[in-house]
């Protein structure tokens, strides 16, 4: 069974394949929240949404509201950026960050390879940034990549849009006064994903190894699993204090304490679906279980239902 044929599958049709080994591998489209799939819904959001500005601590900014949190870092040597969102939100972006500053955008740093924090990369680079990512961010945004939960082959990105600056552990730099640090996670949510801290103003940027407050995504079609979502959350735990700015890939600008409620919420379904799946449980028996329950009226409304988070988790226990 190819997820390729699912826009048609029928609810009935699914459970009575759901046991076998073949239907467990991904998630099929009636888990999702929207029909049309979760990469045109998330484009045409960020078609019309409105970019919220939210000033941090000293120089640094974020921007919701197109795919992932973009972070600014302004001052004189140009602005340095953490993720692009995606190209059709340019015009509003281009808005918000003028209105921050008058300088040029001169660097972007990826926290990861996915579309809604790169698709902007190309019109970023043309407006004079020089882009670093993590050497699996390169490799993924130069191929056709598909993402099976998804259900969506991403076709290679422009030349523009592609990394010119990697590196595999750590990379440092200085900009606009600041101490910034880059260090890849071990696979987590993709494999593919780094931290940015910006160590004076005591400020970390995560990318999508945390959703603050909904269910993350995790992508097991290049690299990521439950368990390497633990790991990294744990690993962001041990990094920061009570005092720490904690900048989610998705989600309101955060701290310690939602960390750490994330980071239980993760283990307790983990536990709660491995338990499941170990009694022998379907993934569609799995979910009607409902695992997830305790958590689902503040983490179940964004994109990942109980049902798909259920299933992503099954995936990986
Ligand atoms: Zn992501």
């Amino acid at each position: 069974m190819n997820s390729l044929e699912f826009p048609n599958f029928s609810r009935r049709k699914f459970i009575a394949v759901a046991g076998s080994a073949a239907a467990v591998a991904f998630a099929p489209r009636f888990l999702f929240a929207d029909k049309k799939g979760i990469v045109p819904t998330m484009i045409d959001d960020a078609a019309t949404a409105t970019i919220k500005t939210y000033p941090l601590r000293r120089n640094i900014s974020v921007l919701e509201g197109s795919g992932g949190n973009i972070a600014v870092l302004t001052g004189k040597d140009g602005k340095l950026l953490i993720d692009s969102g995606f190209a059709v939100s340019k015009p509003r972006i281009m808005e918000a960050l003028n209105s921050l500053s008058s300088e040029p955008i001169v660097q972007l740093l990826n926290t990861h390879w996915h579309t809604d924090h790169t698709d902007g990369n190309d019109w970023v680079h043309a407006a004079g940034a020089k882009i670093t990512a993590h050497v699996n961010t390169k490799k993924h945004l130069s191929t056709s990549t598909r993402v099976e939960g998804w259900d969506w082959t991403f076709p290679p990105a422009p030349a523009g849009a592609i990394p010119t600056v990697v590196f595999d552990d750590e990379h440092q730099l200085q900009h606009n006064g600041t101490n910034i640090r880059m260090k890849h996670y071990d696979p987590a949510h993709t494999d593919s994903d780094v931290s940015v801290v910006f160590e004076e103003p005591d400020i970390i940027h995560v990318g999508d190894t945390w959703w603050n407050g909904i269910y993350p995504f995790i992508d097991y079609s290049t690299g990521g699993s439950i368990d390497g979502m633990i790991r990294a959350t744990e690993q962001n735990l041990r990094a920061i204090t009570d005092k720490t700015i904690v900048i989610p890939g998705h989600g309101p600008v955060g701290n310690k304490a939602g960390l750490t409620e994330f980071r239980d919420m993760l283990v307790t379904i983990r536990n709660n679906v491995a338990t499941l799946k170990k009694q022998g449980k379907s993934l569609s028996e799995t979910v009607a279980a409902m695992p997830t329950a305790v958590y689902d009226e503040k983490y179940g409304q964004f994109l990942i239902t109980p049902a798909f988070f259920t299933a992503l988790v099954y995936s990986g226990v």
